[in-house]
């Protein structure tokens, strides 16, 4: 069932035949047990780097020098590139992150040994067959994320680990080891001290996974390490009717709610706004006379949370401004009528520009998962919300109007009709006859525009 591709074979084939020892590592043989092919082969080999690279470009490959200073060069073998490392480990980890140096070894086990988690740490080879010195295997077929070697260790030589569990803990849909979790919890403040923008990425991992719910509900010290914000979420009561949970429980339900109703394929956008779409809320709730709670802070404030927090992370600008249109516009009233979509649309591009129609499904997504982990009171709304895409997509393929420049008429016809000089009166003028149209008063025609204009 484990067939290594014949791309992999001449890159072990090549190393071997000059006399070094080379096997395939980590997550190609993690996810071929797991019966999933098509991850990338990374080979880990006993010749030094400049050996590597010698042989494989005799072998007639490109080979790029990608990470040389830990011994990696990347070689393009039938147009697949394979990472090829000389087998190493790590020295002291000073920063918490980054090795102080890197010492190249003769046994490939040592070079296993370093590596963070069992199911991670296997090598195969077609003909050897598999290494497995920490029973990665065992845990795999068991479901369970285990330290190689002493897990506290482990987490402080590199705190990104503390993440990297929590990834693949989500991945594999497994349990984390007692003594690994507890290791965990003990190490996740060391995230802290990490370059920030490796956090960014790790999150995104996790929220990748699709199931950065069960994150939530399990490992929220980890998470909360990463993103402080997310903290004050656990255990807070929203003293609210349409609330049956707490912040925390609500949101790990919103974060669910969106991969069903993106068919398992929500944007990047969508997952973080899904996690940080009340993440406002915590700091901004307080209590009426009644004991009712409200939400007393800027409208904004979500969005400008989310925006902290993401360009903090430095994910990438239209990801950060996709998230923050959603966050900003996931309590919009919205209703299953063309004027209401084109003015959700004229909103969402004001805030993303240029990403109105994704972020516009995404919207009723977000809204809709989050309606349904409300309180049952809020199922009627959520029902409403599942008509609504099919209103959103027949005015999208009506060619809806929600931005000026989607209108039939255009600056010169406002200059003509009103006789107004050109300025910034003729965008007052564009920008009222836009809002007409999204109200249904006049249809987006050029006589009836023309019309308007005159009257
Ligand atoms: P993915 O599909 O997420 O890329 P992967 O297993 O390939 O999974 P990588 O992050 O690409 O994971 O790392 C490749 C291998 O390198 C891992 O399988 C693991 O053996 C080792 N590794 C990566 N990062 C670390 C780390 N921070 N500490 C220890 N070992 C690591
Ligand atoms: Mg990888």
């Amino acid at each position: 069932a484990r067939e290594l591709p014949a791309y992999a074979r001449r890159v072990l084939g090549a190393l071997e035949g000059a006399g070094y020892e080379a096997w395939v590592v980590g997550g190609w043989v993690r996810d071929a047990l797991l019966g999933r092919p098509g991850h990338d082969v990374d080979v880990t080999t006993s010749a030094p780097w400049q050996e590597t690279a010698r042989v494989l470009r005799e072998a007639g490959m490109a080979v790029h020098e990608t990470g040389t200073d830990h011994g990696t060069v990347t070689a393009v073998a039938d147009g697949r590139p394979v990472e090829t490392t000389t087998y190493r480990v790590e020295g002291t980890y000073s920063d918490r992150r980054h090795p102080d140096e890197v010492r190249f070894v003769t046994d490939v086990r040592e070079d296993l040994a370093r590596r963070d988690f069992t199911v991670n740490a296997m090598a195969f080879h077609p003909e050897r067959g598999l290494l497995d010195p920490f029973g990665g295997e065992k845990d795999l077929a068991a479901c369970v994320i285990r330290a190689v070697g002493e897990p506290r260790r482990r987490f402080e030589e590199d705190a990104l680990r503390v993440l990297r569990a929590v990834r693949f803990a989500c991945r594999l849909d497994a349990a984390i080891e007692p003594a690994t979790q507890a290791a965990l919890e003990a190490g996740a403040s060391g995230l802290a001290a990490i370059a920030q923008e490796r956090v960014g990425q790790e999150l995104d991992g996790i929220l990748a996974t699709g199931r950065v719910a069960w994150a939530l509900r399990h490992e929220l010290p980890v998470l909360a390490a990463a993103v402080p914000e997310l903290a004050p979420m656990a255990g807070f009561d929203q003293k609210s009717p349409y609330h049956a949970h707490d912040v925390l429980e609500h949101t790990a339900r919103v974060c669910a709610g969106v991969e069903e109703f993106a068919g398992g394929c929500p944007s990047a956008a969508l997952r973080w706004a899904a996690l940080l779409h009340d993440v406002a809320k915590p700091v901004c709730w307080s209590e009426d006379v009644s004991g009712r709670g409200h939400f007393f802070g800027h409208p904004g404030e979500g969005a400008r949370v989310t925006r902290r927090v993401m360009g903090r992370l430095a994910i990438p600008g239209e990801v950060t401004r996709g998230a923050a249109a959603l966050v900003l516009l996931h309590d919009f009233e919205i209703r299953a009528s063309a004027p209401s979509m084109r003015r959700m649309l004229s909103e969402l591009e004001a805030a993303a520009p240029g990403q109105a129609r994704p972020l516009a499904f995404a919207l009723l997504d977000l809204k809709r998962a989050d309606a349904v982990a409300k309180a049952p009171a809020c199922m009627g709304y959520a029902v409403e919300l599942d008509a609504m895409s099919a209103v959103l997509r027949r005015e999208l393929a009506a060619g809806g109007v929600w931005r000026a420049r989607d209108l039939a008429v255009g600056g010169a016809d406002v200059i003509a009709e009103r006789g107004i000089e050109p300025g910034p009166g003729v965008g007052m003028v564009l920008a009222q006859l836009l809002e007409a149209v999204k109200a249904g008063e006049v249809p987006n025609e050029r006589e009836a525009l023309l019309a308007w204009l005159r009257w």
